[in-house]
């Protein structure tokens, strides 16, 4: 803005016939609106990606898509093609390790510092490291009395709290720690929810068909299988569920498959009151974070899902809501079944961003807090755009 007004003064200036009041006014301004605009940069929100991998990269490219945070600084373990994708970005890089300083160097990569560096400077950290390893962080963000959230690849009790836009924003505002769950507990916990608020859910059975990989994940499998996730029953993703809904009653089974692009959900609820199929398509519609997929489309698959995704210009084709299919809603007295499609890397990654706006108390409202967080990125859910 203030880059503005000096085009302005300058142009002002040179026509000398022009009033000098005007003049002096747009001088007046000049150092006011530069003022204005260096606190407003200085009052977003500095986040740090601690881990830039398949959800760190994404999350980093929302949080800068973003009005109120901006990213301070990302972080890589080794020189790869994510590295350099940060580069490109202009994100600023921290290491691990320090001693692999000179082999980021030769790769053309500058190295900013270390990852506790990184964190100092931030407001918030964003762990998007592996699962397991993101724990391993924590003392260090407790030493520097930072606020940071994990992905669900961690343990509920690393953070002690578990979150979902939808359902729990509120208890999120001001806490130091956050777990965002994982993506396919995210895909759960919004439906499960809306359905819940309407009816009152009595149980939920859900079969999770996870993907077996992600698209860059050449080293995962199965190649050619159908793989008990686990054999027993439930899977995690039912207890999973509890960390935010805590009063439902669900059992889930999962398998994993030989693909990369999306999981798919199979879920039956049973409702304690009647379910009109009607309404819940319209619940559907009137979600900021659910989508639906009319028959119109003629899409009966992840990989037509994908493939529209990237049609519609998707950045990395990414589908941040739930794919739920209309012609699978069954509705019938207190039972209501439906698939729903989830993309794995994309979900959480409008979570993080307003699980990071609650945790800074910078917006109370969740709903205001998700559509900001939509708009910013451009979301256009799936069901307007057939
Ligand atoms: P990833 O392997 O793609 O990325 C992890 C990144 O962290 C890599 O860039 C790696 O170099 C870096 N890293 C590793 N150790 C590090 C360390 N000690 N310090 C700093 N950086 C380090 O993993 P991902 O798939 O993005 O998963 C991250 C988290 O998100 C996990 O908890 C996972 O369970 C969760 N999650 C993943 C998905 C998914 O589909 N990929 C979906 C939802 C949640």
């Amino acid at each position: 803005m203030w880059f503005i007004y000096l085009i302005i003064s300058l142009f002002l200036n040179t026509r000398s016939r022009l009033k000098k009041s005007i003049v002096r006014a747009n001088r007046l301004f000049f150092p006011i609106a530069f003022l204005y605009t260096t606190t407003m940069y200085d009052c977003m929100i500095k986040v740090a990606i601690n881990g830039y991998g398949t959800i760190g990269k994404r999350v980093a490219d929302a949080v800068a898509a973003q009005k109120d945070m901006k990213v301070i600084g990302v972080s890589k373990t080794r020189p790869n093609a994510e590295a350099f994708v940060a580069k490109q970005r202009g994100f600023p890089l921290y290491i691990a390790d320090l001693s692999k300083k000179g082999a980021f160097e030769k790769a053309g990569l500058t190295v900013t510092g270390s990852v506790e560096d990184m964190c100092r400077a931030a407001d918030v950290i964003v762990d998007a490291t592996p699962g397991d390893v993101g724990a391993t962080n924590k003392p260090l963000y407790e030493k520097l009395g930072k606020k940071a959230l994990w992905q669900g690849g961690e343990e509920h009790d690393v953070a002690g709290f578990s979150f979902n836009s939808s359902c729990n924003y509120k208890d999120a505002i001001g806490r130091q720690f956050v777990r965002v769950v994982s993506c396919n507990t995210t895909g759960l916990c919004r439906i499960i929810h809306e359905i819940d608020k309407e009816y009152g859910v009595a149980h939920v059975h859900a079969i999770m068909v996870r993907r077996g990989s992600d698209p860059g994940e050449i080293k995962k499998g199965p190649i050619d299988a159908v793989v008990l996730d686990p054999v027993s029953v439930p899977s995690h993703h039912g207890p999973d569920v509890l960390t935010v809904l805590p009063h439902l009653s669900i059992t889930t089974m999962a398998m994993i498959v030989p693909t990369t692009m999306m999981h798919m959900h199979a879920i039956q609820i049973t409702t304690k009151k009647p379910v009109s199929r009607d309404r819940v398509i319209d619940l559907i519609k009137n979600h900021p974070r659910l989508g639906l997929i009319k028959k119109t489309l003629g899409i009966k698959s992840t990989a037509e899902l994908k493939e529209f995704a990237m049609d519609l210009g998707r950045q990395r084709s990414d589908l941040w809501e739930n794919c739920i299919f209309e012609e699978s809603i069954y509705a019938h007295k207190n039972e209501l079944c439906f698939f729903q499609a989830i993309h794995q890397e994309a979900d959480v990654v409008v979570e993080n961003i307003d699980a990071i706006r609650a945790m800074v108390g910078l917006e109370k409202d969740a709903a205001k807090s998700i559509l900001t967080t939509n708009a910013a990125l451009g979301l256009n859910l799936i069901q307007n755009n057939h």
